[in-house]
């Protein structure tokens, strides 16, 4: 579709996006190619071009459009990169994630929603996600090492098992702090003298939990 076609909500989704800061075309590509309505629920599709948060199935969110373009921008996403996602949601972040990388394996640890994901991904033709049905705080050994790793669940500290996960010079954000209290995104970077820690801004996301879901 030509931009001067597009419907308006989608050209002032791209606006606000620019107005606060995200400035990658790439990222602000991969946020216009990929249809956020596809991701939400049916009965939210009218307000998928609007820059908040939404309700999910399983009582989980789907990230405000502002903080998915933010966090992909301080990944620093190349091409060739090897991404971890820990918490799959609708699919949506692992989508956009899809499209700046060479794959991306993503866990959720409700099985509902990384059904639902892995349908939305596949229809979406996006080909290089893998969803996984898991614990994002016991990645699989066999999954190997991360050049990136995406948080999107809020933990009270970041594990010293997924920093391990990253490659030399790979970097890690992620929303930490307390459940119901202030949450700082920080970005870790894996240098050759250890993890360096940059603390970004303030956010909220719903917690990360232990283990598999034993509801579905
Ligand atoms: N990235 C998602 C939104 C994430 S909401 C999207 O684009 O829609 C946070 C998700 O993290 C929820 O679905 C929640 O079930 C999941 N989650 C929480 N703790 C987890 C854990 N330990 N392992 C895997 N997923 C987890």
């Amino acid at each position: 579709m030509s931009p001067d076609r597009q419907p308006p909500e989608k050209m002032m989704f791209q606006l606000s996006l620019r107005r606060r800061g995200i400035s990658e075309q790439r990222v602000l590509r991969a946020m216009d190619a990929i249809p956020r309505e596809a991701f939400v629920e049916p009965a939210d599709r009218d307000n998928a071009w609007r820059d908040t948060a939404l309700g999910i199935a399983c009582g989980q969110t789907i990230s405000q459009p502002f903080v998915v373009a933010y966090m992909t921008e301080r990944l620093e996403l190349r091409d060739d990169h090897r991404v971890l996602e820990i918490g799959t949601g609708s699919g949506y972040q692992a989508a956009i994630l899809s499209r700046l990388s060479r794959q991306v394996v993503t866990i959720e640890r409700f099985r509902t929603l990384a059904d639902r994901a892995r349908a939305r991904l596949k229809q979406q033709h996006c080909d290089n996600v893998e969803v996984l049905l898991g614990d994002g705080f016991d990645v699989p050994a066999d999954a190997g090492q991360f050049d990136r790793i995406m948080v999107t669940a809020a933990m009270e500290q970041i594990p010293d098992a997924l920093t391990h996960r990253l490659e030399p010079d790979g970097l890690l954000i992620a929303p930490v702090g307390p459940h119901n209290g202030r949450q700082t995104l920080v970005l870790v970077r894996q240098t050759a003298g250890g993890p360096v820690r940059k603390e970004l801004v303030d956010v909220r996301f719903v917690p990360a939990l232990p283990g598999i879901a034993r509801e579905l």
